[in-house]
């Protein structure tokens, strides 16, 4: 008799062969159709099998990730039986759950229209409320071959052939419709709530261009409509916020094809930004105990093959140069020249920490398929630093920047992060007692500022371990931005060395971090974060002053140059247009004030004033909007130790 064991400790013995749901109705589990599978003994497995073995046993609803991708994955087959349902010739191929969605991709003669997609979806809910229990049954590898031949699902014959001989080969069926498959599912369709087909696309078979296009089906699916509806939502506002689209309808960048793929052009206002974060970024270093430093975008091929980079790094970087018979090479990283400026003196232990600051542009080779926006890149500005530090001052250095990295995402807007601590992996370099005292430095640095993290085992760098820092946007997506690296490896490879108090040489530690990651991907992120709506600190133009008539003019340029001259960014809107237009064309750039001026106005000597979002904060007197913007500007910039 099996021995069953539930995740609140319960233990019990059921009869050889009884199934996972009888199993865990045994444990007093009431299995209702939030019940979509269970962990046995940590995999994802079938309410209906037999359990012939000792086992832990834990059910599965939507609230988890694996609940969900058997809940996805239930969907793509219920929309797959929908296809074969309404175009008996499309042939079946592979139909995986995505994190919070799934697709199916069919061998068919055209593309699926818009109408098609409608009856497609209209068709997996009628299957849904047909409630069809779904059947595993296992086929010798000659069998299914069979099998699937009779039934022309040549794809499937291809998948089978590939799979190792002698193992028995599972199959999944509901009602008429049968796909190879390894599961789990859910018990039946009825449990799948709410559909909705998303999209088409092309996509090859194996993902090889060589191979025939099959036609692609992206769905979603939710326990309730109301879930569905907001999850729908949800995707429409991640669109409205696509940087791509924001930048450009902003005027703030472009990736052009001339140019070349992955390299960004800063336009005027997207540049104005940049300025900003570049400004606040080097005054804050400066205040922080940084210096900061300049490093060429090329150097000798040799300076790479010394750090390792020719060795380990190769493909992704770009083909080195031949000048005067010496080859150079484009830099993918800052780190090399930090270090042969540390090396540039003989350093005393007195000496550290040292801390370089450098705004580095890097070139990196990825494939165009991987580029996207300004979230992938080939050139980007990296936000580094290099700390060179003795064993002991690991700790005291890797808190303040802990410090230092909160306090500056903060101030972009950021207030939930994931900090994880990776450690060392199997491949690596390095003593075991330098990677322990790291470890622990690191961890006794996030456990001093009370800092929850989780463990990452055997993630880290090989050169030594890292502590990561993950930022949570507006709509709850994260986004890795910091990290924190130890390396033993460049000291090492450089033969960096500082005079020890005993007057010997000893090796530095090597501390690399990056707080924005690149300045590029930072921004695009920004951009998501606040839908284009940048604080006024950050904003490009902080007000735009609107003439009403012509008869304003001369009031409106007297306004604009003032404030300029106190520092703000100001525009005046002096055009011969409709107000009305002129203040929907201000809210679209999202300035975040207008200053509207009037016969009244000029006589009063004061300006209406707007927000962006539409609201009217009263007529003030320049002096007061001047005060206005710069108390503004003073809330959304943190202080450090705010
Ligand atoms: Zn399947
Ligand atoms: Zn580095």
């Amino acid at each position: 008799m099996p021995k069953v064991t539930l995740k609140n400790g319960k233990t019990f013995d059921v009869p050889s062969g009884h199934t996972v749901a009888q199993a865990l109705a045994a444990g007093g589990l009431t299995i209702g159709p939030d019940i979509l599978a269970a962990l046995v003994n940590g995999a994802s497995t079938d309410l209906s099998a037999p359990l012939s073995h000792d086992a832990t046993v834990e059910p599965l609803r939507f609230d988890s990730v694996e609940g969900r991708e058997v809940y996805r994955h239930s969907s793509t087959h219920i929309m797959a039986q929908a296809v074969k349902e309404l175009f008996p010739t499309a042939q079946l191929t592979i139909g995986p759950a995505l994190e919070d969605s799934f697709y199916y991709d069919f061998a068919y003669d055209r593309p699926f229209t818009t109408e098609d997609l409608e009856h497609i979806e209209q068709r997996a809910r009628e299957i849904a409320g047909r409630k069809l229990t779904v059947h595993r049954r296992e086929m010798t590898k000659q069998e299914a071959l069979e099998f699937f031949k009779a039934r022309g699902e040549h794809y499937k014959v291809e998948l089978i052939k590939s799979f190792p001989d002698g193992e028995p080969i599972s199959l999944y069926t509901q009602g008429e419709f049968v796909d190879l498959c390894r599961g789990p599912h859910l018990p039946s369709t009825g449990h799948v709530g709410a559909f909705k087909l998303l999209t088409t696309a092309g996509a090859y078979w194996r993902g090889d261009e060589r191979n025939p296009m099959l036609q692609r089906i992206y769905g979603t699916s939710f326990p309730t409509e109301a879930e569905l509806n907001a999850h729908l939502a949800r995707l429409e506002e991640i669109k409205r916020r696509d940087h791509r689209k924001v930048g450009k309808e902003l005027d703030l960048i472009s990736v052009q094809d001339e140019i070349g793929p992955g390299l960004v052009l800063w336009h005027p206002k997207g540049a104005a930004i940049r300025l900003l974060i570049e400004n606040f970024w080097r005054e804050q270093h400066l205040k922080d105990g940084y210096e900061l430093v300049y490093s060429p975008h090329v150097a000798r091929l040799d300076l790479w093959k010394t750090s390792g980079h020719v060795d380990y790094y190769r493909e992704n970087m770009f083909a080195p140069m031949k000048v005067e018979g010496s080859e150079y090479q484009l830099k993918p990283m800052n780190c090399p020249y930090h270090i042969m400026i540390y090396k540039s003196h003989l350093r005393s232990y007195r000496d550290l920490p040292i801390r370089y600051g450098e705004l580095g542009t890097v070139y990196r080779y990825e494939r165009t398929g991987v580029l996207h926006g300004l979230l992938r890149v080939r050139g980007f500005t990296q936000d580094d630093a290099h700390l060179f530090c003795r064993p002991d001052q690991i700790e005291s250095e890797v808190s303040r920047v802990l410090d230092f990295t909160f306090f500056i995402l903060r101030t972009f807007g950021f207030t939930e992060f994931e900090v994880f601590l990776s450690t060392r992996p199997k491949e690596s370099v390095g003593a075991e007692e330098h990677w322990t005292l790291a470890t622990s430095a690191l961890e006794a640095a996030l456990k001093s500022r009370n800092i929850v993290f989780h463990l990452d085992p055997g993630g880290g760098a090989f050169y030594g371990p890292k502590i990561d820092i993950k930022i949570k946007d507006a709509l709850g997506r994260s986004w890795q931005c910091s990290t924190v690296q130890i390396d033993f490896n460049n000291p090492e490879r450089f033969d960096m060395q500082y005079i020890g108090e005993d007057g010997k040489g000893h090796r530095p530690i090597m501390i690399h971090r990056a707080l924005m990651g690149s300045i590029e991907r930072f921004f695009g992120i920004l951009i998501e974060h606040y839908g284009g709506a940048f604080p006024a600190w950050l904003a490009p133009v902080q007000a735009i002053v609107i003439a009403i008539t012509d008869h304003q003019r001369e009031f409106v340029t007297q306004i604009v140059a003032q404030l300029k001259a106190a520092g703000f960014r100001v525009e005046a809107d002096l055009r011969n247009e409709k107000i009305g237009l002129k203040i929907r064309e201000a809210e679209k750039a999202k300035v975040p004030f207008m200053f509207v001026v009037g016969d009244r106005e000029v006589q009063a000597g004061t300006v209406s004033v707007r927000g962006r979002s539409g609201a009217n904060l009263g007529t003030m007197t320049v002096a007061a909007v001047a005060d206005l913007l710069k108390a503004e500007v003073q809330r959304q910039q943190l202080s450090p130790t705010s």
